[in-house]
């Protein structure tokens, strides 16, 4: 089934909000194996409405938009698309009790304002799409040649919910339900590698593994592979999806660290709470970057003791107990200084797991030895410590937060080595 999305709003146009809906619909939809053919984004105006899904339903016939349901004179997509199909509009006192019963249970003043009887009125032969998530009701409207439009609240937690409840059960049953195929898709998430290495360990299956695509996919935090099955029943895709997905692990190897949207964050604290160790934090760039990538994960305290924002030599000099003279020997951004980071703040926490990170964000401070970039990572597991320099580019954010990435997956692998 091919469809057509028309977003609805003028704060879409001037750009003050992204269009998440159209994305969100189309990732949403194509897993239920309808495929998105094109979309449109247009203002609150009644003939930019009717143009653009008068076009649309002429092309191919089935069109869903979000946004302009409310209660406001700028919400004018029903009305508009209603005089599209040539359908007055009818006062539906089902929905108007609704609203009435939702306005008082909320114990809110005086009786339901006059405006709210807008979301009451609905095209005639529409049917009601519920709303279970917020008050705006929304609409499927159809013709006799089985064209329709299926029209959707702007509010994203709304198109959502209605989506699910709602729209695609709807969508399912004409497309005849078991039969249909799905587009399905499935992430791996690797870092540590450059995109065009992570290519050249795969080899063959770079760009498409078993019939489907593979996109490569770049980020602050690594490269994703990301497959998709199209055409297949449900079935079929998920077991092709193992597959290709079993095959790309094997081959991108100890790069790997999650799938789906897996956090290497959750991935390390997961690791560390297998072994039953806590883990505490030394960092000198990223400030704070790393403990708060690490406490964002709920559940955290019981593996994260704290950290050290080592910003200052004389910082890691008194609280991470970082010699001196290593200090004056390497400078603080070095092997040596980001291991005794790491063991110091280990003992100084008491922790079994010590990271640290050390660098030269930028934009100034770097030098002809130690560029913009250059970034120590370190950990110490229980006395066993290593350090590594990941290659990092980028501005200041980007190295930061690339820095705090590559501090994560040195703990990974420390900790996944150590099971050899
Ligand atoms: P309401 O009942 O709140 O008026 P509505 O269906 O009329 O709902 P809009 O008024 O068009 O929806 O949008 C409500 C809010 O939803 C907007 O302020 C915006 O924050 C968000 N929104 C609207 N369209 C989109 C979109 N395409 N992508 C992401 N957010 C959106």
């Amino acid at each position: 089934m091919h469809v057509e999305i028309v977003t609805i709003g003028d704060e879409l146009l001037l750009g003050f909000t992204v269009d998440t809906n159209a994305a969100q619909l189309a990732r949403e939809l194509a897993a239920a194996g309808i495929e998105v053919v094109r979309r449109a984004t247009v203002g609150d105006e009644a003939d930019q409405i009717a143009s653009a899904v008068g076009e649309a339903l002429e092309r191919t016939g089935a069109v869903i938009t979000t946004g302009g349901l409310g209660p406001t004179a700028d919400d004018r997509t029903k009305a508009s698309i209603a005089a599209l199909f040539g359908r007055g509009m009818r006062l539906d006192e089902t929905i108007l009790d609704g609203l009435r019963a939702r306005w008082a249970a909320r114990g809110w003043p005086g009786e339901l304002p006059a405006a709210n009887r807008e979301q009451a009125m609905l095209p005639e032969g529409a049917r009601v799409l519920v709303n279970r998530h917020g008050s705006a009701p929304g609409v499927w409207l159809e013709d006799d040649r089985g064209r329709w439009v299926a029209m959707l609240p702007g509010v994203p937690r709304e198109m959502r919910g209605m989506t699910a409840d709602e729209l695609l059960p709807l969508l399912g049953a004409r497309a005849g339900g078991a039969a249909a195929t799905v587009i399905r898709s499935r992430t791996l998430r690797t870092t540590g590698i450059a995109e065009s290495a992570l290519a050249d360990r795969l080899g063959d299956i770079a760009r498409s593994v078993d019939g489907m695509n593979v996109a490569s996919l770049p980020g602050f935090e690594g490269t994703d592979l990301r497959i998709t099955a199209r055409g297949l029943a449900a079935d079929a895709a998920e077991a092709a999806l193992d597959a290709g997905i079993a095959r790309l692990r094997e081959r991108a190897g100890p790069f790997v660290y999650g799938d789906g949207a897996d956090d290497l964050a959750a991935v390390v604290l997961d690791a560390c709470r297998d072994r039953r160790f806590t883990i505490a934090v030394a960092e000198s760039c990223t400030g704070g970057l790393l403990g708060g990538r690490l406490t964002a994960i709920p559940g955290s305290s019981d593996v994260v003791l704290g950290g050290v924002i080592a910003y200052s030599n004389a910082v890691k000099e008194h609280l991470l107990g970082v010699p001196p003279e290593v200090l004056a020997a390497h400078g603080a951004v070095s092997e040596p200084v980001a291991l005794a980071m790491a063991a110091g703040v280990r003992a100084s926490l008491g922790a079994d797991v010590g990271v640290s990170i050390t660098g030269v964000a930028g934009p100034g401070g770097g030098t002809a030895e130690k560029p913009v970039g250059t970034v120590w990572v370190a950990v110490d597991v229980r006395g066993r410590s290593r350090a590594v320099r990941p290659m990092i580019v980028g501005d200041r954010d980007e190295i930061r937060r690339r820095a705090a990435q590559g501090a994560l997956d040195l703990v990974r692998r420390a900790l996944a080595d150590d099971d050899r």
